[in-house]
């Protein structure tokens, strides 16, 4: 048997497809020109292919390629977006709105801009028990907003419930208002259709690792027209990126991205049914072995107003009352899952979002992270079910 586990942590990060990594290998030996080196043919040929890149990923998200920039993954982006508009609109009003179950990658930088004298309001979700657990009700932003308003920043869709939120009709009560609105769409891209024209989002972050591209790559989309959106840069330096983010251009990195991107584009809709259907199954099998099992986030066939599903096809999250999350993940070592938020497992801290729904400290402990992805088969779904479950029983028996 395989030594690696079974991976269902592709919210964490995903392998890399390899025909990414093909596409990537010329650009670290034979094309390693600089994209700003503009007196030879390797540097014409690494800024064809960065521009060449950059239309593909504007396409996917339907945008331009000028609303693009290339950053090193979404933290990044997160930062440059919500740091580079509050900066930068300060005299127009220092309110800032986002959400309590947001990634740490939104909220730090908000409690940053706090400390430095900006508002800060976090919306609460949908409680657990409800059907729609973790989404937030647009009519909340509508209460939240004021004339000191600069930005809201509401996530697209959640890294560990799942959960997309209504960014359309947000972005169209933010419009009524004159605020701008980002989207850390990190879960999303490449998971789910996003078209951002259709959403009306100003500012959108996404970043390569989490579609089968490579680490340390993202992007911002900024909107270039209806409104302009100016942000001041955080690196400064070359100019690059129109002077939005300075720094060498990571060439196979971005071509990379690219066709990471483009792939998933390709494959969205089988895929996207295929990993409906394992995440159901593994849910159906755990919750006929395990007693008193509650699904954390919203109900699986939840769908918004258009009839689409509120939440991601490959994600799954379980409340086991009693049972540590961590406890049953030492007694699966072939199972690679997150016991709860642990993108960043430096954190030991019980989930934010899982309390934002209304769980203690002591049960968001009790909780299981699966992201079902590309490379898993309906075998390893139904062995991880088997695996859990024995694990909880042996844990409930004191075995
Ligand atoms: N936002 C969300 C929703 C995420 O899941 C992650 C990754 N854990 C990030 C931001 C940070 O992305 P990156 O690793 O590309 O910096």
């Amino acid at each position: 048997m395989d030594e690696r586990p079974i991976y269902l942590d592709n919210h964490a990060t995903t392998r890399v497809d390899p025909r990414g990594v093909e596409t990537m290998l010329p650009y670290f030996t034979n094309d390693y020109g600089n994209a700003g080196s503009v007196s030879h043919s390797l540097g014409h040929h690494a800024r064809e292919v960065v521009d060449s890149s950059r239309e593909s990923i504007a396409k996917a998200i339907c945008t331009e390629p000028a609303e693009i920039v290339f950053t090193s993954g979404a933290t990044e982006s997160n930062n440059l977006a919500i740091r580079g508009v509050a900066e930068r609109r300060r005299r127009r009003g220092d309110h800032l709105i986002s959400v309590v179950t947001e990634h740490h990658a939104v909220l730090e930088p908000l409690q940053r801009l706090e400390k430095k004298g900006f508002k800060l309001t976090l919306l609460e979700v949908a409680h657990r028990g409800l059907t729609k657990a973790g989404w937030l009700d647009p009519q909340r932003v509508a209460d939240a907003i004021t004339d000191d308003t600069c930005l809201v920043s509401v996530m697209l869709a959640n890294n560990e419930i799942g959960v997309v939120q209504p960014l359309a009709e947000i972005a169209t009560l933010c419009r009524e208002h004159g605020v701008l609105l980002h989207t850390d769409a990190t879960q999303a891209v490449g998971k789910m259709s996003v078209d951002v024209r259709q959403l009306g989002v100003d500012l959108m972050s996404f970043s390569a690792h989490k579609m089968y591209g490579p680490k340390g790559v993202g992007a911002l989309y900024v909107r270039s027209r209806d409104p302009i959106v100016r942000l001041d840069p955080l690196i400064s330096g070359g100019g690059q990126e129109r002077g939005r983010r300075s720094g060498t251009l990571n060439v196979p990195g971005i071509v990379g991205f690219a066709r990471a991107v483009e792939l998933c584009m390709e494959e969205l809709h089988d895929e996207t049914q295929r990993l409906a259907k394992f995440r159901n199954l593994l849910l159906e099998r755990l919750s006929l072995q395990i007693e008193g099992l509650e699904l954390c986030g919203p109900d699986l066939h939840e769908k918004d107003l258009e009839g689409r599903p509120i939440r991601l096809p490959g994600n799954l999250n379980i409340h086991i009352p009693g049972i540590d999350g961590e406890a049953i993940l030492l007694r699966t070592p072939q199972i690679a899952a997150s016991s709860g938020a642990a993108c960043s497992s430096a954190d030991p801290e019980p989930s934010h979002v899982l309390q934002a729904l209304g769980y203690s400290s002591d049960e968001a402990r009790c909780a299981l992270r699966f992201g079902i992805g590309r490379y898993n088969t309906e075998e390893e779904v139904l062995l991880a079910a088997q695996q859990v479950s024995q694990a909880v029983a042996d844990l409930r028996s004191g075995t």
